[in-house]
């Protein structure tokens, strides 16, 4: 009755891991949720407000998204990348996932994964019925591949369509893509599409972000929306940005979102547009720098001879890799923290890691975010007493995960 390609998919890895902490919660236990991540601030006060005032739109809106929305997105967008795109290059949907996975349905061609990729991309590309590959990535070059590895993959059979999935700063790492340029030469060379997942992108902690967008923009789909920066992961809104060449991949992107979501909810989309057009500068440097000393925080604590990470750049998450041999796979070995300390974490394996390296991913996010926000002032240095104080599962989180390490 289940369709092949489907039987063996599970509950995407992430919103299981949030479903077993609940039932552990429930039974009673601590627990530190080290393995959902989602943001912990609330949205902005200006955006709320303007959803409430446009709580009555109850129209259908344009499946390609409100127009004025369009508008304010390639301003936005246009800005930040110094690129000229208008109303016409975006597409809004709810969320940015469900983009991708309209992506993977039209797209006729081979999809390249960084291992480690964000979790959803496997399982869409495999709905999409394309062939994927893994490309193998190094902590050197912050685990984002070569181009030298990418062109092994392509030169086996050049002639075929091409779309590279990048993410920067990348869920799971938590660090930025710093080869840019040589990833466009190859990018160039083979004509390949990318598909720039910038979901992070108003997170990154030094201002050091830079989209493929700037080198290859003609070859670049801009993939971004509400989620991460606005804490508006349930609003579901998201965009992509596809440049004038593929405006024909454009029109099927709308007949696939004509015959499936129709529009996102009209009212988010009214309320969406101030989230481009006002000033939300103070609202993101806090959040910028409280995240920005947890992920330090984690990091300086939990780094040991034991344990190799590299500093987080952005976003939510840091992946560190434990050189422990009692483990057949990173799964059980996040089945031992878990069921030993409390604390969730997704294992490596769930990336495209191979499951015999010991790596897993931490979200720094279980905190309440408007709290700490309320409590500190722009450009604040925080010191360890404020994290204890505003994010206490944090600091009794990597405390246990230390332990566990020296345990062994
Ligand atoms: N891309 C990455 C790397 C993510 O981590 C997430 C959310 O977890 C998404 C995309 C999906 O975002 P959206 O809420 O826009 O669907």
């Amino acid at each position: 009755m289940i369709k092949d390609n489907f039987k063996d998919l599970k509950t995407s890895a992430t919103l299981k891991i949030n479903e077993i902490s609940k039932d552990l919660e429930n039974q009673g236990k601590e627990v530190y949720k080290f393995g959902f991540g989602q943001s912990p601030f609330t949205v902005p006060e200006d955006i709320i407000n303007e959803l409430k005032k446009n709580a009555h739109h109850n129209k259908y809106l344009p499946m390609q998204g409100l127009l004025e929305l369009r508008e304010a997105i390639s301003k936005f967008e246009s800005k930040k990348k110094k690129n000229q795109y208008t109303a016409s290059n975006i597409i809004v949907g709810p969320g940015s996932k469900e983009l991708m996975f309209l992506l993977h349905m039209l797209f006729d061609g081979e999809i390249l994964l960084p291992a480690p990729s964000w979790v959803s991309y496997k399982p869409q590309a495999i709905l999409g019925r394309n062939k994927f590959h893994f490309i193998e990535t190094t902590r050197e070059k912050n685990w984002f591949p070569s181009a030298e590895a990418i062109e092994t993959i392509i030169s086996i059979n050049p002639k075929k369509k091409y779309l590279l999935f990048l993410n920067s700063p990348n869920n799971p790492c938590g660090l930025v893509c710093e080869n840019l340029e040589e990833l466009s030469k190859v990018i160039k060379k083979y004509n390949i599409l990318v598909l720039s997942d910038e979901i992070y992108s108003d997170l990154t902690f030094e201002n050091n972000f830079k989209s493929i967008s700037q080198y290859c923009p003609d070859q670049t789909i801009i993939s971004n929306g509400l989620s991460k920066w606005c804490g508006a992961g349930g609003w579901r809104l998201g965009y992509f940005v596809v440049p004038h060449q593929y405006l024909k991949l454009m029109e099927s992107l709308k007949v696939l979102a004509s015959e499936t979501f129709t529009s996102v909810s009209a009212p988010i989309q009214y309320a969406a547009i101030v989230a481009f057009k006002n000033n939300h500068k103070e609202y993101l440097d806090k959040s910028k720098n409280i995240l920005k000393y947890l992920g330090n925080y984690v990091y300086e604590n939990l780094k040991s001879n034991n344990v190799l990470i590299t500093k987080p750049q952005g976003g939510f998450y840091l992946m560190p890799e434990f050189l422990n041999k009692n483990f057949s796979s990173s799964e059980d070995m996040c089945n031992d923290i878990l069921s030993k300390t409390g604390v969730a974490t997704l294992p490596g394996s769930d990336f495209g890691f191979p499951a015999k390296k010991m790596l897993a991913r931490i979200s720094f996010t279980d905190f309440n975010g408007s709290e700490f926000m309320n409590n500190i002032s722009e450009g604040e240095i925080i010191d360890d007493d404020k994290i204890n104080k505003f994010a206490p599962k944090i600091v009794k989180g990597t405390k246990k995960l230390k332990a566990w390490v020296e345990s062994y």
